[in-house]
């Protein structure tokens, strides 16, 4: 029997917010933390043709970081999009080429505490191997959204909240970064979200167990090494699992278990060198569009001239047709640029790299030592002084 006809929505019982309170001081949501110093850096990405250097920060990557979990997110997206379509991708017959998505729930009686979320994730693998998957990506949910959440969501699509846009995000837009604003509108209701290889699955195998239950979500698009389509269906779904996944310090929103498992599975064994290169390749396109950055224009004001990238930046330099017609201080700001990050001999004070404007006015001053002073310069940019 399958059960992907199921439809009645299972509301676990709320916790009472004191308990709240307790469970949501250690697990928390992805971004709700602080910034780290390093994630607020500046670093120059490219120069434009008028000689603007395009500064942004620098990404942390971190789960916790409020400006940054969402390239957390896409970066465990694309690898895990490679890897299952690898898994995939190994398996001789078409017909067993799909991905399922499951979500496992296990019976919520009393408080909800950390130790139970992970102790019930290890259950959780147990009954979707029972349930029909040979091994899969398993996201570790620890909460709902609230009925007051549900219901004010409802009136934002109704008044034309674009259909893509999702309920967490808008619990996320509520909040605006605050955890215990966040608080209001979410209870702990820890479930299991799997994204596996199966060739059906039979929630009724393992319904009564524990009081789990077993609710078959959709099955993926068949996989075929060079069709987008798989690719972005795994993407999607993988990147909105990881924005609410469960965030506590030492432990693993996201994790393999069984046939695709790291210690069972090497993509890199199991298929050719070309055949890995194109699942990644397809991965990679499936959670950044190719082009999306092809076309970097600049961003400063009332320019919009093509940018290039800064391994470019010393031949450019040396063009003396290029270089010579900019502005000066555009000069000695392409200069103090071209002595920290090309040539390594300065470094700027840490003060200067999270204000872009301090940045800026620091590389200046380099170049204008460089140019006139106390600085020794790269041998290239001594030739490049010849004809300032
Ligand atoms: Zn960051
Ligand atoms: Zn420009």
């Amino acid at each position: 029997m399958s059960i992907s006809a199921e439809t009645t929505q299972q509301k676990p019982p709320v916790a009472g917010s004191q308990r709240l309170r307790s469970f949501a001081s250690t697990v928390q949501l992805p971004g709700f933390g602080l910034p780290t110093q390093n994630c607020q850096r500046y670093v120059p990405r490219g120069v434009c043709e008028h000689g603007h250097i395009q500064l942004a920060r620098s990404s942390c990557e971190l789960r916790s970081c409020p400006d940054h979990w969402r390239e957390w997110a896409t970066k465990g997206t694309e690898s895990a999009v490679a890897r299952l379509a690898a898994y995939r991708e190994a398996q001789k017959h078409a017909l067993n080429k799909r991905m399922v998505h499951v979500v496992a729930s296990p019976e919520v009686t009393g408080e909800v505490t950390e130790r139970r979320l992970w102790q019930w994730r290890s259950e959780a693998q147990q009954i979707a191997r029972d349930a029909g998957l040979r091994g899969g990506l398993m996201v570790v949910h620890p909460y709902r959204t609230t009925d007051e959440l549900d219901q004010l969501y409802g009136q934002a699509v109704a008044g034309g909240l674009p259909g893509d846009y999702g309920k967490w995000r808008f619990a996320r837009d509520l909040a605006a970064g605050d955890w215990k604003a966040q608080q209001r509108y979410i209870s702990a209701a820890p479930h299991y979200h799997i994204i596996g290889p199966a060739r059906d699955v039979d929630g009724g195998a393992v319904a009564g167990l524990d009081g789990w239950v077993v609710k078959m979500i959709r099955s993926l698009p068949r996989h075929q090494l060079r069709d987008p389509e798989a690719y972005e269906a795994l993407a999607g779904v993988t990147w909105y699992l990881r924005s609410h996944a469960a965030h506590q310090p030492g432990r693993h929103s996201v994790s393999y278990f069984g046939a695709v498992h790291p210690a069972t599975f090497d993509p890199q064994e199991a298929l050719t060198a070309s055949q890995w290169d194109q699942v990644c390749q397809m991965a990679n396109h499936a959670v950044e569009p190719p082009g999306a950055d092809e076309e970097a224009l600049c961003g400063a004001d009332d320019c919009e001239a093509p940018v290039f990238d800064l391994y470019e930046l010393a031949a450019r330099m040396a063009q003396i047709e290029w270089f010579n017609p900019l502005d000066g201080t555009i000069k000695n700001q392409l200069i103090g640029l071209k002595l920290w990050y090309i040539d390594g001999m300065a470094v700027p004070p840490p003060h200067t790299t999270t204000d872009k404007e301090a940045l800026l006015s620091w590389l200046e001053r380099k170049g204008w030592e460089v140019a006139h002073g106390p600085v020794a310069a790269a041998g290239s940019t001594m030739r490049l002084l010849s004809d300032y």
